[in-house]
């Protein structure tokens, strides 16, 4: 029998973010007038997204070497300069779909490890967009995960250093590394009788390139977790924002559920509840967050 007592209350931060709905309209305008139009690696971890830019032409690569013409994408994740280099050696045409916040965190690597900075980022360092930062420091930055990893970095007070972070950190986190370093790096120039004031504003730049997108984004579900008698999160189960934005909703309310799209939500999860939230993560497109919303509402 249908609820008809049920209120969906659709998170205003839900879906695609900025850089990657930027990058899909990139993509989807460049589908109309390329022959040959390649992707490297998934613009977003879903399904739905990656089999819409299939059914546009556009196929996806792992390596650039796989291709000896046409048209590369550069998804929203960026690359570092190599590869910037290699397609243009071998003539293929760069549509660079880099956001802009992550570009940010490129230029910064550079910038600094040019000056002689050792870059520290924080962030995964399995993830593409720390790869492709990496390599904008020269391929010399240092990732840190959390503050026991940066406590492993035998800091120098003859070095200088450069703090920044991955697109989607956390910023309570990214904080604790920052203040570790500032006040070690100030302890070791203390103690040799430098000083330290002087220093320490020569010796430690920190950039906070963490994007308001997805803090946003947990903020809103930890109220509406809590406000809500049911909790219902889209988005793909490789993609880590959306996992994340699950972990916090069912640590704040048990029937929490998480979904890749309308055919896998279940009518009992709502028959006897009230009020409805409905979050995505930054991979989920509109089209699909629609779908779940319009098929909870019949029931
Ligand atoms: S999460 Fe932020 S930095 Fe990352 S692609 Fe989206 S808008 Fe850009």
């Amino acid at each position: 029998m249908k609820n008809n007592k049920l209120r969906i209350t659709v998170g205003r931060h839900s879906g695609f973010c900025f850089g990657v709905k930027r990058a899909y309209d990139l993509a989807s305008m460049n589908s109309f007038d390329c022959e040959k139009l390649y992707m490297l690696g998934k613009l977003v971890h879903n399904d739905d997204v990656c089999s819409e830019l299939k059914k546009k032409g556009i196929k996806e690569i792992k390596r650039l070497s796989d291709i000896k013409d046409g048209a590369i994408i550069f998804t929203a994740h960026g690359v570092g300069p190599d590869l910037y280099e290699k397609a243009n050696r071998n003539g293929l045409r760069i549509i660079d779909t880099t956001c802009p916040k992550v570009m940010k965190a490129q230029r910064l690597a550079q910038n600094f490890a040019e000056k002689g900075f050792q870059v520290i980022i924080f962030g995964d360092k399995k993830h593409k967009e720390v790869k492709g930062i990496k390599k904008w420091s020269r391929d010399k930055a240092v990732i840190v995960k959390n503050i026991e990893e940066a406590k492993k970095i035998m800091l120098n007070k003859l070095k200088k250093y450069c703090l920044i972070a991955q697109t989607t950190q956390n910023v309570a986190e990214f904080k604790k590394v920052k203040d570790y370093l500032a006040r070690e790096l100030n302890k070791i120039i203390r103690e040799s009788g430098a000083n330290a004031k002087r220093m320490r504003v020569n010796n430690f730049a920190c950039f906070n390139t963490i994007c308001d997108s997805t803090d946003n984004r947990q903020k809103e579900i930890r109220k509406l977790a809590k406000t809500c008698d049911a909790v219902t999160v889209i988005g793909g189960r490789d993609s880590a924002n959306t996992r994340r934005l699950f972990e916090i909703a069912k640590s704040l309310n048990p029937r929490s559920y998480l979904i890749e799209n309308a055919n896998q939500l279940k009518k009992s999860w709502f028959n006897d509840i009230g009020k409805l939230a409905i979050t995505a993560g930054a991979s989920t497109p509109d089209w699909v967050i629609e779908e779940v919303q319009k098929y909870i509402s019949k029931k």
